[in-house]
């Protein structure tokens, strides 16, 4: 480490700083540690100091003497990412962005915020007036939108609109550069797709101004089925009825349930459960599916008490995985995608695997239809046997986005994105921002 910390932190004089090395060191962490395969590689790596803006000239303060004194820079939000991606492999500055809260307006449809408020604060926000967020994944309790937006890809509400990366999702972002003289840049509508998804590799987020959809009254619902293909069909008819407003559409085969202390009781062992959040204008129509499945409900909450005991959505997407690792450690997981014509290789994977890879499937609108991200759970043994899993299931038409590393050409789309690395060398010429992270971008200030 070639880097000058006391000047640094002598130019940035009056911002908050953290040095306290168990709290540097909690606050280089995020939640790669479901895997035991990025748990050793990450080991160590911890910044040198945190600092926490409290506003837009203190984010621009610290990217100038960063730039300056060419010290890493790591943003974080509230590090609950599952790839490492706020953990800094050289070390330098973690910019915690949890200080800035504001929301800045919301209207009919829109809202705009600074990039450290917290999904269910923007959600709770957005409500009075009749609007909700239309995603947020499972940690949408703690996790910011700046990291939702920069680390995140989609989750409950992705039924009804889709992922994160898709167009119309994101409206803009004002994003901080890491350059001598530091810039504030506005990204509107297609460009906004510079920085959507980037692992804080190409400038700071500082505010977001993002799409709305009307809040419902929503009901939480769980149905059990003997059979797992039954309660796959099932949830593909749910997926299907369009004219059925729905939040989250969770499969999970036996014997995931019972890895759900507080929603054990309603499932039994040996069940498959779906987890359902369904708007209650659409809950009539609920039972005759549920009956063509052979389903049996057995809890269902309205919209009213919802807020109280158990939230469904916390058992869904990344949650099942961490219920189940509460319970035991050795459980690891993937995440795919199968393809549309899907219901025989889900099947095929169910009855192939057995125990050692248990089912959990997600259901999301997908280029105009349905798809399937699954989140199975994995019984690890090796490195290698778990290898052996991703490529049994990539030769057989399954996308893998791979969340046992830490490189960004390992996730979703094979590759950084060329937008990203174009708009990088323009906002972060010394390579600065969470270097170590993409295969083609050494860090090389
Ligand atoms: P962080 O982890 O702090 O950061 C994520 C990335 O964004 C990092 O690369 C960081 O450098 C960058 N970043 C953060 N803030 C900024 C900023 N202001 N400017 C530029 N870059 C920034 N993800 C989903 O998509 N859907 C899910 O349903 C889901 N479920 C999860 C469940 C569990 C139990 C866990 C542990 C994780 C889950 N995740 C899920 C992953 C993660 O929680 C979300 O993506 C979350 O939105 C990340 O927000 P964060 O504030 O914690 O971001």
């Amino acid at each position: 480490k070639s880097f000058n910390l006391a000047a640094f932190t002598a130019s940035i004089a009056g911002i908050e700083v953290i040095t306290e090395a168990s709290q540097v060191a909690k606050l280089s962490q995020d939640y790669h540690t479901f895997s035991p395969v990025l748990t050793p590689k990450l080991e160590g790596k911890i910044a040198d100091i945190v600092v926490r803006p409290d506003n837009q000239d203190e984010v621009i303060q610290v990217a100038a003497a960063c730039a300056k004194h060419k010290i890493p820079i790591t943003v974080r939000g509230a590090g609950t990412g599952n790839y490492g991606q706020c953990v800094p492999l050289y070390g330098g500055v973690i910019l915690d962005m949890t200080r800035m809260q504001s929301i800045c307006w919301v209207k009919p449809g829109v809202a705009r915020v600074q990039a450290g408020v917290k999904l269910a604060a923007l959600d709770k926000k957005a409500r009075e007036i009749g609007w909700e967020m239309r995603m947020a994944p499972s940690t949408y309790r703690t996790a910011t939108i700046g990291g939702f937006i920069a680390g995140g890809s989609g989750g409950i509400g992705s039924i009804q609109y889709g992922l994160m990366a898709d167009k119309g999702n994101l409206l803009a972002l004002q994003v901080v550069t890491l350059e001598d003289e530091p810039r504030v840049i506005e990204l509107r509508a297609e460009d906004v797709q510079k920085a959507n998804h980037a692992w804080g590799i190409n400038g700071i987020i500082t505010e977001v101004e993002i799409p709305l959809g009307p809040a419902y009254p929503w009901a939480e619902v769980i149905v059990t089925f003997d059979e797992f293909m039954s309660a796959v069909k099932f949830g593909k008819a749910l997926a299907d009825s369009d004219g059925m407003i729905k939040k989250e559409i969770g499969v999970f085969a036996a014997p995931i349930p019972q890895y759900f202390t507080a929603l054990r009781q309603y499932i039994p062992n040996g069940k498959h459960a779906a987890l359902l959040i369904v708007a209650e204008s659409s809950l009539e129509l609920l039972p005759g599916l549920i009956r063509e499945f052979n389903g049996e409900v057995t809890y269902s909450k309205s919209a009213s008490e919802t807020g109280k005991g158990a939230q469904l959505a916390e058992y869904t997407w990344n949650h099942t995985t961490l219920h189940a690792r509460t319970a035991d450690t050795s459980i690891t997981y993937l995440q795919s995608i199968f393809p549309s014509d899907n219901l025989k290789t889900i099947e095929h994977m169910y009855n192939h695997f057995g125990a050692e890879v248990m089912m959990h499937l997600e259901f999301i609108r997908f280029k105009g239809g349905i798809a399937n991200p699954a989140l199975q759970l994995v019984r690890y043994t090796t490195e290698e046997r778990l290898n052996e899993i991703i490529r049994y299931h990539e030769q057989h038409g399954v996308f893998i986005a791979n969340p046992h590393s830490y490189f960004i050409e390992d996730g979703w789309k094979r590759a950084i994105d060329p937008e990203h690395l174009k708009f990088k060398l323009q906002v972060d010429p010394y390579g600065l921002m969470n270097p170590g992270k993409s295969k083609v971008l050494p860090f090389n200030p």
